[in-house]
């Protein structure tokens, strides 16, 4: 079996004008093609990706998409700049990488957790994610201490027993906007604090004792201010304190060794090197690779079991399109570390769901996993055949590339 070609699309829709997917289809020479995507639709850095997916389905068309380790090493050891790549490049990696993993569960005829060893966890245990935004079908503000009790309490009522929210997006009125990255860092304000403490011990109180809280904080933090943070957040039992500050290796064995708080971070985190030196100074509990961002089935599988022999456990991050949700799912499913899964505010979007062939959604907060051949997910024909909304570049391999042999 070959490659053929690769379409890579930028979605550009006006529905959604500020974010920006960037997906893939893979063709080969039997019919069977492949969907992935690199998860960049948010933030700055879309265009890149897109560019990014185009240098690398150039060469790897002509290649067996069987063979993802060779494909794989070839990305990243034979185009100068994927040897400790950024995000960029690990996404443009994934989109590819994906597709190759939807090829050949299509082609054995089996989901891909069977791939990866098999169904060890079905119905998957799933949170709400990021409840500053409302939680609803559409994405809002969340201001006052009501406004989080609210939206707390439609999560639950959707069935879920865990949520998750960054308590310090948003200040206290909507005039007020948000929070400043200045504001987030070096000494927290008594008012500041107080403020997020307020909206937690409010949460808190309105879900009672047993619905489990997961703290995000986008990085926005310093160390000082996470700490100061943690403790202050000590009395409402947090399940865990997602991203308190940038990540790095040397400020988060510091956070490690003052807070008694489990960490999560992995978003921002790439590849099985950059992994392993959190791993080794136990600088975190709860490891969060992005499947379209991190290096695809090949190399999320690979930080999966790494972080099985430091006792860490996975929560895939999962804030892409469905393709990345089904990808995060088919993962989740074939790890013995799983401990949860994200369902973000942007899965009940229509903008979001129109991106895809199926909309699962999770069901009194459990998901089941896909059990059709490969990811079980596909491109939609709005994605597939909307040129008004969607920039599709194919690539065939005939550019000229530089590449190490
Ligand atoms: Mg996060």
């Amino acid at each position: 079996m070959k490659i053929t070609k690769i379409d890579v699309f930028y979605v550009d829709d006006k529905e959604a004008p500020s974010i920006h997917p960037v997906l893939c289809r893979v063709y080969t020479d039997t019919g069977l093609y492949g969907d992935g995507e690199a998860a960049m639709s948010y933030g700055v850095g879309a265009k890149a990706a897109f560019g990014m997916v185009q240098d690398l389905a150039n060469i790897v068309v002509g290649m067996d998409p069987l063979e993802n380790e060779i494909i794989w090493d070839k990305m990243y050891r034979t185009t100068f700049w994927g040897q400790n790549g950024g995000g960029v490049f690990t996404a443009g990696m994934s989109a590819i990488d994906i597709a190759l993993w939807d090829i050949k569960g299509k082609f054995f005829n089996v989901p891909i957790y069977t791939l990866l060893g098999g169904k060890l966890n079905d119905n998957l245990r799933t949170y709400a994610s990021q409840i500053q935004f409302g939680w609803k079908n559409m994405m809002g503000a969340m201001f006052t201490i009501d406004d989080y009790v609210g939206a707390a309490n439609r999560a639950l009522a959707d069935g879920y027993d865990a949520i998750k929210g960054d308590f310090f997006t948003f200040k206290e009125t909507p005039s007020e906007g948000g929070f400043s990255d200045k504001e987030r860092t070096t000494i927290l304000t008594s008012k500041n604090l107080k403020l997020v403490v307020n909206r937690v011990a409010a949460v808190r109180e309105a879900v009672g004792p047993d619905v489990d809280i997961i703290i995000e904080n986008h990085s926005f933090l310093d160390v000082n201010t996470a700490i100061q943070l943690a403790e202050a957040l000590k009395p409402y039992n947090i399940m865990y304190f997602e991203e308190p500050n940038t990540p790095d290796p040397h400020t988060a064995e510091r956070l490690a060794n003052h807070i008694d708080i489990p960490i999560a971070s992995g978003e921002r985190i790439y590849t099985r090197w950059q992994y392993e030196k959190y791993f080794a100074t136990n600088s975190l509990q709860v490891a969060q690779p992005d499947m379209g961002t991190c290096g695809g089935f090949t190399e999320v599988k690979k930080v999966c079991d790494l972080a099985y022999i430091h006792d860490v456990s996975i929560q895939i991050h999962a804030c892409g399109s469905p393709i990345s949700t089904a990808a995060s799912l088919q993962m989740e499913a074939a790890i013995p570390n799983f401990v949860i899964h994200e369902h973000h505010q942007c899965n009940m979007v229509h903008s979001h769901i129109k991106l895809c062939k199926y909309d699962y959604q999770p069901v009194n907060g459990k998901f089941k996993v896909p059990d059709l051949p490969g990811l079980g997910q596909e491109l939609s024909d709005f994605v597939l055949n909307d040129r008004e909304n969607v920039v599709k570049v194919t690539v065939d391999g005939s550019a000229s590339t530089w590449t190490m042999s």
